[in-house]
């Protein structure tokens, strides 16, 4: 803990804390030599002002601790200074986390699924699994609402490992309904980058494979760029494990990133996933277009496949098609939906995508 006496701005607190971070990363003099020391590279630091509202110092503290928090999460993490608000956030977050840790034990979390189609036959090809918390008070909550929580605090290892398991289940006993296109679909599970990092995954995904008897080939991981950027030894160890095994490995919201392309060198992904900022526009705007064409060629290059993210529209569709995009998924075939409502989608035959009826939108579920 740091006390500045002597300032008397937030502003001016916020400036000695930026350039005492900046200072950790100067290099240093020591018996004639220069040495960068190495810091964690999240180093953060909250701000909290005293002021007679403050009856005790804990409150105080409590407040910059808050601020820390939110300085750790904001993009990047840097210096945060306390504002109205953020101290209810952090005990909301708090009972969000042990919640959340109940949610687990409990089987509050569910996998809805998302089609993926085949562009040249507008066959259902696979599914991708997307995470829900049904939470008993708050209702459905989106991955973006719990998803961030868990990586912080650790608990998505235990969360991922549930829902890898569970996708796995759930395909096998699609597969063996036998009817089309169930008998032969394939399931993407999306991996954080803590998970990756576990030296028990291929451990874990074996098990998993060898118990529910699903060929390695039908499990597809999804990695985000986002997720490779701590980027240590375990990851890249597990990722070619993985490749071994024979599980496919798809790049997620490719082109997002900050390194995609040395990415693509030291991993062995065999499929892109076009994010879907590029695929929004690409009816009417050019540079989508250029972005799309050049990932479909460097994809061919690289002897990789490809799925387009987000097709909401038959005009997005038809582009992606003209371009030669292999396959895709997006709310204009079907948005993400549960087990039950896959199967009544499924028993419909709208699945059978005709290339006229892809003239209106399918499936609203
Ligand atoms: P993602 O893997 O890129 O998944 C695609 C997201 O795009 C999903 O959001 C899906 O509902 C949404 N989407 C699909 N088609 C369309 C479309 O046509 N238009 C629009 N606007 N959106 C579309 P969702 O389900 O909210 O998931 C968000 C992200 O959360 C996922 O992005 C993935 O990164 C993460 N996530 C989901 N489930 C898991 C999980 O089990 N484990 C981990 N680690 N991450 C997960
Ligand atoms: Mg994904
Ligand atoms: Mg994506």
């Amino acid at each position: 803990m740091i006390l500045l006496e002597g300032v008397h701005t937030e502003a001016d607190a916020a400036h000695f804390a930026a350039s005492l971070l900046a200072s950790f990363h100067e290099p240093l003099l020591r018996s004639q030599q220069t040495r960068v020391p190495t810091v964690a590279p999240q180093l953060v630091i909250g701000i909290a002002q005293a002021s007679i509202l403050y009856s005790h110092p804990e409150e105080l503290m409590a407040d910059a601790e808050s601020a820390l928090l939110h300085a750790r999460r904001q993009e990047p993490p840097g210096v945060a200074c306390y504002s109205q608000g953020m101290r209810e956030k952090a005990v909301e977050r708090l009972e969000l986390e042990a919640e959340l840790e109940r949610a687990i034990r409990q089987g509050e979390l569910v996998l809805h699924y998302q089609p993926e189609v085949d562009l040249r036959t507008n066959r259902i090809i696979g599914f991708e699994a997307l995470m829900r918390w049904n939470h008993t008070r708050r209702g459905l909550l989106s991955p973006a609402e719990f998803i961030p929580l868990a990586e912080e605090t650790g608990l998505i290892v235990s969360l991922g490992q549930w829902g890898l398991a569970e996708a796995c289940r759930q395909l096998v006993e699609w597969r063996s309904t036998g009817s089309e296109p169930l008998q032969k679909a394939r399931i993407s599970v999306n991996l954080s980058g803590k998970q990756l990092e576990q030296p028990s995954l291929i451990g874990q995904v074996e098990k998993i494979l060898a118990e529910t008897g699903l060929p390695p080939a039908c499990l597809r991981l999804e990695v985000t760029e986002s997720s490779l950027i701590s980027d240590g030894p375990a990851a890249q160890a597990n990722m070619l494990a993985l490749e071994k095994l024979g599980v496919g490995l798809h790049m997620d919201d490719f082109g997002t990133g900050y390194s995609s392309l040395d990415y693509l060198q030291r991993f062995p992904f065999d499929t892109l996933k076009i994010d879907r900022s590029f695929v929004r526009d690409i009816a009417w705007d050019h540079d989508s277009r250029l972005i799309v064409g050049s990932i479909l060629a460097l994809a061919r290059s690289f002897g990789m496949d490809v799925v387009a993210e987000g097709i909401e529209d038959a005009d997005q569709l038809e582009e992606l098609k003209t371009m030669g995009c292999p396959c895709g998924q997006g709310f204009y075939f079907a948005r993400p939906m549960d087990p039950a409502a896959i199967d009544a989608f499924i028993a419909t035959g709208a699945w059978a995508y005709a290339a006229e009826a892809l003239q209106t939108p399918i499936a609203q579920a």
